[in-house]
């Protein structure tokens, strides 16, 4: 799961837990229903695209989870997907990673 999905839940539960403080105004209350349907349709549309600045800014994460053996494709989908589809930041990315290998930590 992505982390502003986890951030999404973190963000309903503190709002049910604070019963007694005023509801900031402008910010409707996302029920966990609804937010799960939301989540379940947003990962159908995996066409949602990143630019490259967004990719740039995740770059760093996606390598070191890389270089850490874990399944960043499957953590970072679309991270991945642009990388696959887009020489600029492919060659970004390799040379961060060319990098990183050479000096660890
Ligand atoms: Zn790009």
């Amino acid at each position: 799961m992505k982390n502003w999905i986890h951030r999404i839940f973190k963000k309903n539960r503190l709002h049910q837990t604070q019963n007694n403080a005023p509801m900031p105004m402008g910010m409707p209350e996302i029920p966990p229903s609804r937010a799960e349907a939301m989540i379940k349709m947003i990962e159908k549309t995996q066409e949602v695209e990143l630019s490259c600045d967004e990719v740039h800014r995740l770059l760093g994460e996606f390598a070191e989870m890389a270089l850490r053996g874990e399944d960043a494709a499957s953590l970072l989908p679309l991270v991945h997907h642009h990388l696959d589809t887009c020489p600029d930041c492919r060659e970004e990315y390799d040379a961060l990673m060319q990098i990183l290998q050479a000096s660890p930590d």
